[in-house]
């Protein structure tokens, strides 16, 4: 965490009640900014006065943020409470589905835990808020839609960002921006000479065109009024609001350019127009063609199984999936030229075959999957009475402590090693040395603290577990026939939170560390008597962590990967 950046969302407004002040939820953020090492927290004050049931879109701040995320460049958000970011059931919702599309990791209040939408728990939770109120949302959406259409009919734009190359003009009217239409034009003709998405954006960020953030947000500068420190405004500069491949594929497949406004229930109104149908449509048809060409050149023809999810064991840079002729590998990237310019070091890990190890990837989980299903079984069946079940939760809790002792008395060794350096009696160097070693381990230690709360939370509520249970029973039985890449890597996604390779270089194997986002997936289940089985069961808690060593004559089936089209 040490390097990202955390942001958070304030908000207050008079339908609440004390508590919730603008200075109060700053100082929750701080606090959370502290807990989970951020490097800083950056703050979109949203003021007092905007009511929960707005359109956050409409927002001045809340269209920042939802920008912010789609760009990407938002991953940590926090809000001192969901309802900061809206009170309306439909927005709720649909920013729930921009958070999980866009990887968002939730700090919801003074939180021990960020949520994730993408996980099945985390979502299971929003999704049972969401289905109650279903009636309402449906409602809310007629309402919504009548709203819009009226101030489109006027040709009145309701967001902060119009499309790339139009402004508003006195009357809030839409109008051609004489500014950025040559570089819009100029974008299109990169298009007809066959330039990649990449690469326009390339010249876009090289050349320093302004984007439509950077420039709504006059003078490269977000401003916040800070009532914390007596209405000092503070300044953030946004000059490092860069052009992203998305933004750039939307503005040439956007129909506004050819004067057509579409909207998501396909209505349609006209809108100032660029350039003609004619030529739009060439536009399409060209930049469609450039991709293609792209894909069958040397471009991602594969989607990789395993993408973002593997790491070297080495340097801990992530491994990319990389299909040549000659080539099917997943390589560090610590092997890349560009890292080895950076840091002049290059890493040594040799690079596993690609086939292999997925299918022994998904071969593992499925197996895992499908031996821990009777014990799911056994576990639901038993209703969770047994006594070993509030059992493991004892012993969870006290695990939970005992992680919680070792990351306190790191935490006053890492104050005492600076207290020496800063009165000089050790020197920088043993300072930054033993800092590391403390920092990591009280980074293992805390995801072995995750790990256990994460456990813990699912044994706390029934509900959830046998939820989870229900769901994953009528799942995993057909996924071992399962040929289809997205299904499989959805499965992947859900279950297997990293996976760790390294080489030993004596036996000339790959050391496959799979780390499962449930540690009981890979429970065992003890009988207290085998041939009795009316008395009782332990479960006993499995690390989560399967290690195994892959060889070169490790039999494998290639996965027959579809196609992206
Ligand atoms: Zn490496």
């Amino acid at each position: 965490m040490e390097n990202k950046i955390i942001y958070g969302y304030l908000r207050e407004s008079k339908e609440d009640s004390t508590g919730y002040s603008l200075e109060f939820q700053k100082r929750v953020g701080e606090k959370i900014k502290k807990k989970f090492k951020f490097k800083r927290i950056e703050i979109l004050n949203e003021g007092s006065g905007i009511s929960g049931n707005s359109n956050p879109f409409e927002r001045i701040q809340g269209s920042i943020l939802i920008e912010k995320i789609r760009n990407g460049e938002i991953k940590y958000l926090y809000v001192y409470e969901w309802s900061r970011l809206s009170r309306n059931n439909f927005y709720s919702e649909y920013l729930r589905k921009i958070f999980r599309e866009n990887n968002v990791i939730l700090y919801e209040g003074d939180c021990n835990e960020p949520k994730d939408l993408n996980n099945p728990i985390d979502n299971l939770t929003s999704s049972i808020l969401g289905s109650i109120y279903t009636f309402e949302r449906l409602n809310m959406i007629k309402r919504i839609k009548e709203g819009l259409l009226q101030s489109r009919k006027n040709s009145k734009w309701n967001g902060v960002y119009l499309p790339y190359g139009y402004k508003r003009d006195e009357n809030k009217k839409v109008t051609i921006d004489e500014d950025e239409i040559p570089i819009y034009l100029k974008i299109i003709d990169f298009v007809f000479e066959g330039k990649t998405i990449r690469w326009i954006v390339n010249w876009l960020n090289e050349n320093s065109i302004p984007t439509k953030s950077s420039k709504v947000i006059k003078k490269g500068f977000i401003k916040f009024k800070d009532k914390n420190n007596d209405g000092t405004v503070r300044e953030v500069g946004t000059q490092t609001m860069l052009w992203r491949d998305n933004v750039v594929k939307n503005i040439i497949t956007n129909t506004y350019y050819k004067g057509l406004r579409i909207d998501k229930y396909r209505n349609e109104y006209p809108f100032p127009r660029i350039i003609s149908d004619v030529k739009w449509e060439q536009l399409q048809k060209t930049f469609e063609d450039n991709i293609s060409r792209n894909r069958t050149g040397n471009k991602q023809i594969h989607n990789y199984l395993l993408k973002n999810l593997i790491f070297c064991g080495r340097d801990h840079k992530k491994l990319l999936g990389r299909i040549k002729k000659d080539e099917r590998t997943y390589y560090c990237s610590g092997k890349r030229k560009e890292t080895r310019l950076k840091t002049g070091h290059i890493c040594s890990l040799p690079s596993p075959n690609l086939d292999r190890l997925e299918s022994f990837v998904w071969d593992k989980l499925t197996s895992i999957m499908s031996n821990s299903y009777l014990i799911k079984e056994e576990y639901k069946k038993q209703k969770l009475q047994n006594h070993s079940y509030h059992k493991s939760q004892d012993i969870l809790k006290k695990d939970i402590q005992k992680f919680e002792r070792k990351i306190e008395s790191i935490k006053q060794k890492k104050e005492k090693i600076l207290g020496l350096y800063l009165k000089e009696m050790v020197d920088e160097e043993t300072y930054s040395k033993e800092f590391k070693k403390l920092k990591l381990s009280e980074e293992t230690y805390k995801d072995e603290l995750n790990d256990k709360n994460n456990n813990l939370f699912i044994l706390g509520d029934k509900g959830h577990w046998i939820d989870w249970i229900n769901d994953f029973s009528k799942d995993v039985k057909s996924w071992k026939s399962e040929t289809n890449f997205d299904y499989k890597r959805e499965k992947v996604l859900k279950y297997i939170k990293k996976i760790i390779v390294d080489f030993d270089d004596e036996t000339k194997k790959h050391l496959i560390e799979i780390h499962l986002k449930y540690p009981m997936i890979n429970d065992k289940l003890i009988w207290n008597d085998k041939n009795d089985k009316k008395k009782g069961y332990k479960i006993r808690n499995g690390s989560g962590v399967i290690k195994h060593k892959l060889g070169k004559k490790t039999p494998y089936h290639p996965i027959i990967t579809s196609l992206m089209v």
